[in-house]
């Protein structure tokens, strides 16, 4: 029998539903769905033969004395061999299956003794044709809850019966097939456990392994000693990182044994105590602490410590402890050392007065020290981003910060500036920012600054201009050379009157030295006093100066300008213009010696001059003459024409004689209408009598006043000096005795003695 033959399958093509001839289908029974789970559920359709199913249609075969015998199972619509003698087909369509028919007869054993006279199988065409079915025999496999999956079937190509042993051989071997079904199920079954079993125990294995790389992953990323502690003895155990931490390099350096708890530090323990207690107390799920431990070298290594209590005693005491340590030395001496600059820039802030901030451009994240919170009148903890800082800048000033902030984020320009500001509590202030970019590669990442207030400072400034441009004004205007010269002898104040005075410019001096500005005569004249003043003493002198083609007369006073050291900066020098005043002075010396009325000399100068004039009659022996003059009746002229008249007759009578005489005699007058006249160089008596008589003379002639013509005479008193004894006073009075005789004989005339 072949495959190719009509009505059978090969495996594969079984989806062709369609029956080719007429048969009569079995009906399917009413479980007809649980009886194809349960098929399916065993999983042994379209499986490769095996030896034990082989041997039972092998035995049926034997036992029925049947060509074929099939262990058929009747799927949805298939019927499909797991094992065959006597057949080649591996599988016939459902609808031309006697054991479709078979599975739902609900007979111990269907029995077709000649199928070409039963009308449900004679047009069937494995009856008509290949493989000429005429006898066939099949018993149910049934599964432990009932359902039929198929039947252990003997068929022949022969009409015949089967006697009852054989029914029941076939029925024992059809059960034999559901028992090994079972088996197969609960095979199936178990071997799923143990897949379960397998997978899962691979998963476990998986996750060990992944958590122990993680461990160690973490460990070593960490920079991680992990150690295990036996608290009873203090001995520990730990991984080569922890040895490491401690100063053991390598395994062979390490000691036999460590004892824990020499290793911590002793002020450390009062904090590690501290941090257990919670997790003893079952508070915390583990514990952390900072401490530190020795080191093999006897230094000592800053660790982090987290740590767990992994076995404790029945009364709960720690036994155990396992923990890691992190080497945080290099972090703890940063965060000192951040500290410790935080907290200088704190105190340096502090008594500088001088805030800082740092604003990082990424994050916009601004920092503040104390004393820019203080400055600014922030409350500390305030959000520096919700503070609306710039407009907090007067409005003029708010483009110009902005300004600066854009160019330092733009291009790192730096700024210093002074502006107007509110605190937060809306005080005004004056402060000094400056600004400084951080620039990493060409960006700007950070902006640092600093926070002056200067309101005060600012103030001061403002009071001395404002005091200074007074002080100027005020010296500006004082007719004086007001200048403070420092120790290299340069003017470092001068007031405007060195332009108006001196004609020098006042700008570009200050800053030259004396000798360049006053010129190498003047300086002559002033370098030992400059000196003196910058030895610390105090100097008034006058000198003179060429200024503008004129003698000027210049009086100065130094002061030295000694600081609170005691030391001399310079000097302070104060020069007056005192020509006016020495013309005056040397008026006020002539006039004490000049009759102011008349404007001949007074009795001051008779007196020397006559003093004078003897001294050197005494030395040449040449005679001289002194002659004493009054006015005759002049209180007359008083009396009757007044005081003006008789001023008018002096004044005429002085001039007169002044003319009657040689320039180098002395007339003089001594008081009143008192003249007085010395003539030197006299040639005799004779000669002396001629000028006598010329004097009283001249004064003869009418003198005008107011239309009028006065007659005034004068009386004349003669004496000679010849050297030798008399005085001045005693010649004096020899002039005025002959004077009286000359009243005495008649006025109008001299008398000589
Ligand atoms: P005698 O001839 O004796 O000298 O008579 P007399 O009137 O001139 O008398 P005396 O010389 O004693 O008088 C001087 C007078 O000159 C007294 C005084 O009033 C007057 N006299 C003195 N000084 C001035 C003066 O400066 N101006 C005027 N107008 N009169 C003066
Ligand atoms: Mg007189």
């Amino acid at each position: 029998m072949t495959g190719a033959e009509p009505g059978l399958h090969n495996r594969g093509r079984h989806h062709d539903p369609a029956p080719r001839m007429p048969a009569v289908p079995a009906t399917p029974a009413r479980d007809e769905a649980a009886r194809l789970a349960a098929l399916q559920e065993l999983r042994v359709l379209d499986t490769l033969p095996e030896p034990v199913y082989d041997d039972i249609v092998l035995l049926a075969a034997q036992i029925c004395g049947t060509p074929i015998s099939l262990v058929s199972l009747v799927d949805s619509d298939r019927q499909w061999f797991k094992a065959r003698v006597g057949l080649e087909a591996e599988q016939t369509h459902r609808d031309l299956a006697f054991c479709a028919h078979a599975i739902v007869a609900d007979e111990p054993v269907f029995v077709v003794e000649d199928a070409a006279k039963d009308a449900r199988f004679r047009d069937n065409p494995l009856v008509t044709g290949a493989p000429h079915i005429r006898f066939y025999a099949g018993a149910p496999i049934l599964t432990a809850s009932g359902q039929a999956l198929g039947t252990v079937c003997v068929i022949d190509v022969e009409p015949r019966r089967l006697d009852a042993p054989q029914r029941r051989a076939l029925q024992a071997l059809a059960r034999q097939v559901g028992a090994l079904f079972e088996l197969r199920l609960a095979t199936l079954a178990a071997g799923q456990h143990a897949q379960v079993l397998q997978r899962q125990s691979d998963q476990a294995a998986e996750e060990q392994r992944r958590s122990a790389e993680l461990l160690e992953l973490v460990l070593r990323g960490g920079n991680l000693g992990l150690w295990d502690l036996q608290v009873a003895d203090g001995g520990f155990t730990a991984n080569d990182r922890e040895h490491e931490m401690l100063g053991y390099a390598t395994p062979a350096e390490r000691p036999a044994s460590l004892d824990w708890r020499t290793l911590v530090h002793p002020e450390d323990w009062p904090a590690l105590n501290a941090a257990i207690v919670p997790h003893l107390a079952g508070q915390a799920p583990f514990y952390s602490c900072e401490h530190r431990m020795q080191h093999r070298d006897g230094s000592w290594v800053w660790v982090l410590c987290h740590a767990i209590i992994a076995e404790r005693a029945a009364a709960g005491a720690p036994l155990r402890i396992v923990g890691t340590h992190m080497d945080i030395g290099t972090r703890i001496r940063n965060r000192l050392a951040l500290t410790h600059a935080r907290e200088l820039l704190d105190h340096v802030g502090a008594l500088a007065r001088v805030g800082g901030w740092q604003l990082d451009i990424a994050s916009g994240k601004i920092d503040w020290t104390d004393e820019l919170y203080r400055i600014l009148e922030v409350e500390p903890g305030t959000s520096l981003q919700a503070l609306r800082n710039i407009e907090l800048y007067a409005a003029a000033d708010r483009p110009v910060i902005q300004a600066a902030i854009d160019r330092a984020i733009a291009d790192g320009t730096p700024w210093d500036l002074e502006l107007t500001r509110q605190t937060s509590t809306g005080r005004t202030l004056t402060v000094r920012t400056l600004g400084q970019a951080q620039v990493v590669d060409g960006k700007t990442v950070r902006l640092f600054g600093s926070f002056q207030d200067v309101t005060e400072r600012k103030a001061v400034e403002l009071a001395l201009a404002d005091s200074q441009r007074r002080l100027r004004m005020v010296t500006d205007s004082v007719p004086a050379l007001i200048a403070h010269i420092d120790r290299d002898q340069r003017y470092r104040f001068l007031n405007a009157h060195i332009q108006r005075e001196f004609g020098i410019d006042l700008a570009t001096t200050l800053g030259r030295t004396m000798l360049e500005t006053r010129g190498e005569a003047t300086y002559a004249k002033l370098a030992p006093h400059v000196e003196a003043a910058l030895r610390g003493e105090k100097r008034s002198f006058v000198y003179t100066e060429e200024v503008g083609g004129r003698t000027t007369h210049l009086k100065s006073n130094y002061v030295p300008d000694i600081d609170p050291a005691g030391k001399v900066q310079g000097f302070y020098a104060l020069t007056f213009d005192v020509t006016e005043l020495h013309e005056t002075q040397r008026q006020l010396e002539l006039l004490a010696r000049v009759d102011s009325l008349t404007g001949l000399p007074n009795r001051r100068h008779f007196d020397e001059t006559l003093r004078g004039a003897m001294l050197r009659t005494r030395r040449t022996m040449r005679p001289l003459a002194v002659m004493f003059l009054d006015i005759d009746h002049f209180k007359a002229i008083n009396d009757s024409l007044g005081h003006a008249a008789g001023d008018a007759v002096l004044c005429e009578v002085a001039r007169r004689l002044g003319r009657c005489v040689r320039t180098t005699d002395l007339v003089a007058r001594l008081a009143g209408d008192e003249f007085v006249l010395v003539l030197e160089g006299v040639d005799g008596v004779l000669e002396l009598g001629r000028v006598a008589d010329k004097v009283v003379a001249c004064v003869r002639p009418r003198i005008e006043f107011e239309g009028q013509a006065l007659a005034v005479t004068v009386s004349l008193g003669v004496t000679i000096y010849r050297g030798g004894e008399p005085s001045a006073s005693d010649l004096l009075a020899l002039a005025d005795a002959a004077l009286y005789q000359a009243k005495q004989q008649g006025r109008n005339r001299f008398s000589l003695v």
